[in-house]
């Protein structure tokens, strides 16, 4: 769904987030008409740079759980709005801090890698972050020769070995959304449009990676999509990211992998929540202080690293 700007709803949102001095922010997966009304639409890598630079006071983040509390550990004076407090990522929820402190304990002198897809608990517990879109950059960063122990995607964690060369202690968590993108979707989409392009998220089962054009976060994507010649592009992640690619690239096509690889978390946000959050001031995300400044080390070494 789209959000038309001349609608009363969106007319309210937009004077409120004036008066508030806020900022929205949006991930590529989110619903078209929060990606409309969104200040900035971005990968999780962007929209922390994003939240890092913003003057706004308030930032509404339309995103999950961990986006919001990654914009808490990088402005603790901020307002962090999540409009729906149920919108938290199943993967991040698979690595919980104690967990990861008795892994280190029987791991030890492992350098702790984890992805922003993860608490910031985790975050404290860990040396240092990287999205999908710097992962390769981090790990290759890292010039010691000791055990790196990658949490919590097992699967973006593969891939990075494979481009490394760099083996890891994968923890064994997952997307469930992207987990049901299957080669066969692939194989089969590829007979249909033979002169597609297939792009894909590194979090998505090897077997899938392995038949991919190219490989590239959420950002990634849709700057291939602007740049490449090609003009049918199959797409294999989350498919709220098809609104923007099709809204950027009119005289392409974009070709979903799965019409199954929907994230029910993304789409808990909506405009009347975005609306009601700002009215309310609620719900607010903030990452108490003792944990922030821990975490704060390793997300400040993913931004450094850039994309
Ligand atoms: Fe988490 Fe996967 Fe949803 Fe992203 S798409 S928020 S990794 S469950």
């Amino acid at each position: 769904m789209t959000s038309d700007r001349e609608s009363p709803l969106v007319e309210k949102i937009l004077n409120l987030k004036n008066e508030r001095n806020a900022i929205i922010l949006s991930h590529n997966y989110q619903l078209g008409e929060v990606q409309d009304i969104a200040d900035f639409v971005g990968d999780s890598l962007d929209l922390s740079q994003k939240a890092a630079q913003t003057d706004a006071d308030v930032i509404v983040f339309c995103g999950v759980h961990f986006m919001a509390e990654t914009a808490s550990i990088l402005c603790p004076d901020k307002t962090i709005l999540l409009p729906d407090k149920h919108a938290g990522c199943p993967m991040a929820d698979m690595a919980t801090a104690e967990e990861l402190r008795k892994k280190k304990l029987a791991l030890a002198d492992a350098t702790v890698v984890c992805y922003v897809n993860s608490t910031a608990e985790v975050k404290a517990e860990s040396d240092f972050c990287c999205t999908s879109a710097n992962a390769v950059k981090v790990i290759e960063s890292l010039d010691h020769t000791g055990l790196i122990l990658f949490v919590p995607d097992q699967y973006l964690g593969h891939y990075v070995e494979s481009k490394t060369g760099k083996e890891m202690t994968l923890w064994p968590g997952y997307c469930p959304t992207h987990t049901r993108i299957l080669p066969e979707h692939i194989v089969r989409l590829k007979q249909e449009y033979p002169e597609a392009k297939v792009t894909v998220h590194p979090k998505c089962h090897p077997e899938v990676i392995a038949l991919a054009d190219e490989v590239l976060s959420t950002s990634g994507i849709c700057r291939y999509a602007k740049e490449t010649e090609a003009e049918d592009i199959i797409v294999g992640t989350e498919i709220g990211i098809i609104h923007r690619l099709r809204k950027e690239n009119p005289g392409k096509r974009f070709i979903p992998v799965s019409e199954q690889a929907i994230c029910p978390r993304m789409k808990l946000i909506n405009l009347e929540k975005i609306l009601w959050s700002l009215e309310d001031m609620a719900p607010v995300v903030k990452v108490p202080e003792e944990i922030q400044i821990k975490a704060k080390r390793a997300v400040d070494r993913m931004l450094e690293i850039g994309r």
